[in-house]
């Protein structure tokens, strides 16, 4: 059993963070740490940083925690203007060391390291032609499928390469690469994973999936890369293309409901805005009479303030969270595993005894979490249990980089709202509906992913493809 998957826990996991520095008088290795440590909450399984001083391409990583993974010598040794990081959960390929990344590569071209988020959907394709053009695999993700394609793509320029690759690869990636000496951020043609650009103080610069990483490290957030943009940056400073085939922007609006940081901006929006108004339009599409609005935290609790607010109903902090669940190797015991939620939330029963209670969770994917938490704030005294979700019901699996559940396991499949209310044991129950939750991101409607909602993938994708399918193979 996975060991993090072992602690109560009913989210989607998105699969990675990723870092790229280019910083001519600082330790780029270093201010890569602080960026994918930044991005924890993107990945926990491992982590990684790739660095380069101009001759040599270092790597360290190792299974872990970001502190885990690194100690002070393995960042000395890390030295150089040149470096990339990563943070890993695992959706292509199990959880190993042989999968951790930054995976290092060696083509025509020479050296390079690559750190990716996101998943490709023509993995078991790509696999094979790179085994008839002779490649070896060291591991079983897409992430080497990627790599090994753009170390052995044709053409003589980044430019050429880098086009090829695009015309080949079909699903979402936010690449981070670094060869001895120039630095490279790719975003796939539909921009499902973020990846953003900033400045560094020294003329130096920086990619991040996630602004909140740029804060950490004084990087100043200049913007988004755009659906198939390149980024290149070495000793000449920083050039961009677009590729020049079909693109258009289908970005993670999962990424509002639930991955990113609040702080992060996504679209020229704040995420935490964006949760509050989700919160704001779930208390307008299913108000309900109630005495407190709690959230379920950290994720959750834009959203409530939001639907407090709306509602003009009391906010207040209902359950506290252990923050450091889900996030240890420590294994634990069965008995432990059966006191379930209870190891991650303890209930205020001081706000929560005889009141109706609106509890707002950021999204429901298999259902297994939220009876306990509606029994748990009963047995704090709850008087009603109001349950209100900031996302419409998941009905279709992802294959974008997220390991959502089989579309089996999940909750929604093949029932509606009110058996599902059933199910969860709560007085009442509203989802967030699909123009509901775009109303509340803003920006074009059609520039969102929503196929988990809907169904409607942004491309044709392999129904039974699952995240050890390479294994497998
Ligand atoms: Fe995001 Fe859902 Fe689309 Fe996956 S299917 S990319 S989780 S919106």
């Amino acid at each position: 059993m996975d060991m993090v998957s072992a602690l109560p826990d009913d989210h989607a996991h998105d699969k990675c963070g990723v870092v790229g520095v280019y910083s001519p008088q600082r330790d780029a290795a270093r201010l890569a740490f602080f960026g994918i440590f930044a991005l924890q909450h993107r990945g926990q399984e491992s982590a990684g940083i790739a660095a380069s001083d101009g001759e040599q391409l270092r790597l360290h990583s190792d299974m872990g925690l970001v502190t885990q993974a690194f100690r002070e010598e393995d960042l000395e040794r890390l030295t150089g203007d040149i470096a990339i990081g990563h943070t890993r959960y695992s959706t292509t390929g199990s959880s190993h060391h042989s999968n951790v990344q930054p995976i290092r590569v060696t083509g025509p071209h020479g050296e390079m390291a690559i750190a990716h988020n996101g998943n490709l959907v023509n993995t078991l394709d790509l696999h094979q032609r790179l085994k008839e053009w002779g490649c070896e695999f060291q591991g079983t993700t897409d992430t080497e499928v990627i790599a090994l394609l753009l170390a052995n793509a044709p053409g003589q320029t980044w430019e050429e390469r880098i086009s090829y690759c695009m015309r080949t690869l079909q699903g979402a990636y936010s690449l981070t690469i670094a060869t001895k000496d120039t630095l490279l951020g790719i975003h796939d043609p539909l921009a499902v994973r973020p990846l953003c650009l900033g400045k560094l103080d020294n003329g130096g610069w920086v990619l991040a999936s996630e602004s909140c990483a740029l804060d950490h490290i004084g990087a100043t957030f200049l913007r988004e890369l755009e659906p198939g943009e390149t980024i290149i940056i070495d000793s000449n400073g920083l050039r961009s293309f677009t590729w020049a085939g079909q693109r258009r922007k289908a970005q993670c609006i999962f990424e509002f409901i639930y991955f990113s940081r609040p702080d992060t901006i996504l679209n020229n929006r704040l995420v935490y805005t964006a949760r509050q108004a989700m919160g704001a339009q779930l208390a307008r599409e299913h108000p309900v009479e109630g005495d407190v609005v709690i959230g379920i935290p950290d994720s959750a609790t834009a959203a409530a303030v939001g639907y407090a607010q709306e509602a003009g109903i009391p906010y207040s902090e209902g359950l506290v969270k252990n923050r450091y669940v889900g996030r240890t190797f420590i294994q634990p015991s069965q008995h432990m595993r059966d006191m379930g939620v209870r190891m991650k939330f303890n209930p205020l029963p001081e706000v929560i005894s005889g009141k109706r209670v609106i509890v707002v969770d950021d999204s429901i994917v298999r259902g297994t979490t939220t009876p306990h938490v509606v029994a748990l704030l009963r047995r704090a005294g709850a008087k009603e249990v109001h349950l209100r979700v900031c996302a419409p019901p998941i009905r279709h699996p992802c294959y974008f980089g997220v390991d959502m559940a089989t579309r089996q396991e999940l909750v929604a499949n093949g029932r509606t709202v009110a058996e599902i209310g059933e199910l969860v044991k709560a007085d009442s129950l509203g989802y967030l509906s699909i123009d509901g939750l775009l109303k509340a991101v803003e920006g074009e409607p059609t520039g969102y992913c929503t196929a988990c909602f809907t169904g409607n993938y942004p491309m044709p994708v392999q129904l039974e493809m699952d995240k050890l399918a390479l294994e497998r193979s």
